[in-house]
């Protein structure tokens, strides 16, 4: 008998979950190799791993600027190791603020040009605790549909209504908010990139609806646009021109920037105030001192990164072109950011081209529900600025091979 039959025998605490445990066993039952299990043995770059012993191309990291081997980055982490220690051992509040959280505050400032700027120790803590803290009981979150899991999570624990959205829709956006009672206070949750899909939120549209209904405040989650978009990297709100509509931007350390943290930047005047009752910066230790080391090198290095974005929007091109042309169905008819979805008809089909990919030496995400949207399997290919021209067409002529060896393409 296989350990799922034994535990669907028995109920308990786990037994909501045997559905997904005969499905997964069932796939792996196929053969195919766990797309969740991977091990990178050893990193050579932002581009290049060791994966059971073959060399392989990374298209599915979030690396999106190649930060993680910038020889500055990884030197003030060293240094940081060595002055500081390893760890803070303590809250914000109490013991773990040290000169190193101040340094990468102040870069983020800078950065975003805004007043005020606070770190937490991951991008999904940030959302949680900013989100929480800001719409409690009787206020009311409004939010796009396909928002990312923490901006989900934040709602419920705060207890405030959730309103969503149809999908980057701005008439239902202006509908929704039409119908919530005037005095309430509102808290608007958008994405500038979304991160399935790789699709761009049309912000400006959607700024002018909020702005027709009283008592809106708005968060935009530049996650996946910090350090790509806009002329300062600033994010999809910075290139779209609507900088002074957005009251507090989310962001993390662990995409562009390169290692791992969030972050929540504004210019309210009474934003100081959220480091003494936001629950997930408050009860939780802070970052290590060579992780905010880095990030603050990083950061810095992201405000003079032209070069690297003009060269990660001409990948992002290519490869769309290129995936375009042999026949994939992708997430996005144009070209809108780094992450390119290549659309697969069900499950088998996603894991056995996600594996032809991978013998090949090609490492791309596979989603699936309830990541994905509307039931979709996907493979998410996320390019970065230091894949070489010669690497993107590589990858095009490996996707070539494993959409026809799978039946995925003709
Ligand atoms: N927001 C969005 C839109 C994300 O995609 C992610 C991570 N994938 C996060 C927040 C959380 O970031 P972190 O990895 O720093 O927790």
């Amino acid at each position: 008998m296989t350990d799922a039959a034994i535990a669907t025998e028995t109920r308990d605490l786990f037994s909501k979950f045997d559905p997904l445990i005969n499905e997964r066993e069932a796939l792996l039952a196929t053969g195919v190799r766990d797309p969740y299990a991977i091990v990178m043995d050893q990193v050579l770059s932002p581009t290049r791993a060791i994966i059971k012993g073959k060399e392989t191309i990374l298209l599915g990291t979030y690396n999106y600027m190649g930060m993680t081997f910038d020889p500055d980055v990884v030197e003030a982490g060293k240094k940081a190791l060595d002055e500081f220690g390893a760890g803070t051992t303590g809250s914000r509040v109490l013991n773990g603020t040290y000169q190193g959280h101040k340094e990468v505050e102040d870069a983020l400032k800078e950065f975003y040009g805004t007043s005020g700027a606070m770190v937490f120790s991951t991008g999904y803590q940030a959302n949680l605790g900013i989100i929480s803290t800001l719409a409690g009981k009787g206020d009311y979150v409004v939010l796009d549909a396909d928002s990312h899991a923490s901006i989900y999570d934040g709602c419920a624990m705060g207890n405030a209504e959730i309103v969503r959205f149809r999908h980057n829709s701005v008439e239902d956006l202006d509908k929704r908010l039409g119908r919530l009672p005037a005095d309430a206070l509102k808290l608007v949750v958008l994405e500038g990139v979304y991160s399935m899909l790789g699709d761009v939120a049309p912000l400006p549209e959607m700024v002018a609806a909020i702005r027709k209904h009283p008592n809106c405040m708005i968060l935009c989650d530049e996650a996946h646009g910090m350090g790509f978009f806009g002329p300062n990297g600033r994010g999809a709100y910075e290139e779209q021109g609507v900088e002074g509509e957005i009251d507090f931007v989310v962001g993390t350390f662990s995409k562009s920037v390169g290692t791992v943290g969030g972050f929540c930047v504004s210019n309210h005047p009474k934003f100081e105030i959220l480091r003494l009752v936001c629950r997930p910066y408050v009860f939780t230790a802070s970052l290590p001192p060579s992780v905010v080391a880095t990030a603050a090198t990083s950061i810095r290095k992201l405000m003079h990164a032209g070069e690297k974005r003009a060269h990660l929007w001409k990948n992002s091109q290519r490869l769309h072109q290129g995936l375009t042309d042999l026949g994939f169905k992708l997430g996005s008819a144009t070209p809108q950011s780094a992450i390119i979805a290549v659309i697969l008809t069900d499950q088998m089909q996603a894991v056995a081209m996600w594996q032809t990919l991978l013998e090949l030496g090609l490492y791309v995400n596979m989603a699936r529900p309830p990541a994905t949207p509307a039931g979709t399997f996907l493979l998410r290919c996320s390019l970065c600025a230091e894949h070489s021209d010669e690497q993107v067409e590589q990858i095009i002529a490996m996707f070539e091979t494993a959409g026809k060896a799978t039946g995925a393409i003709n």
